[in-house]
């Protein structure tokens, strides 16, 4: 009997990794122009889709959101795994952000709950397993059915663009 994998499963199924498909994949390691983890703190916060920038760690939008207000925590530093963060200031903030992602998106969407986490390494579905990220996936009652078609349909841009004025107008409030 086959087991049918729950949403959590589905949820972090690494063909629909973020920007797994997408341009700037990196193709190797080390601090580069091809990963866009690096790239983004570079662009407006419009064009890097970034809700806020703090002094080790910026939060930003994902380009392929498994649902609405997907967003990631993400250190300045190319560095690979979580105990790279550096004891402090580093870890503090990367954590700090991910309560502030949550806080904000509750305040502006009241999510019903959330999926939290990194996916480490390659072999766990990391689509850039180069450039540590945390996810914070808002959840709603009923949205399991219609996630995994949600995950393969990139979002319009105009509505990731509003999403993100949104968040950050929220998340300095
Ligand atoms: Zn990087």
């Amino acid at each position: 009997m086959a087991l049918e994998p729950d949403a959590f499963e589905r949820l972090w199924t690494p063909h629909r990794m973020a920007y797994i498909r997408g341009e700037g994949k990196p193709s190797g390691s080390g601090e580069d122009e091809a990963c866009p983890f690096c790239r983004i703190p570079g662009q407006s916060d419009e064009d890097g889709l970034v809700v806020a920038r703090g002094e080790h760690v910026y939060a930003v939008l994902n380009l392929y959101p498994y649902n609405a207000g997907h967003l990631l925590v993400v250190p300045y530093r190319h560095i690979a795994d979580y105990t790279e963060l550096l004891e402090g200031a580093e870890t503090a903030e990367f954590s700090a952000f991910t309560k502030r992602c949550m806080t904000t998106v509750r305040a502006v969407s009241a999510a019903h709950g959330f999926n939290v986490g990194m996916n480490q390494g390659s072999v766990a579905g990391a689509g850039i397993a180069a450039h540590l990220h945390q996810h914070v996936v808002p959840r709603w009652g009923g949205d399991t059915n219609f996630m995994p078609v949600v995950a393969r349909t990139r979002v319009l841009p105009q509505l990731l663009a509003d999403t993100r004025a949104l968040l950050a107008e929220a998340w300095g409030a």
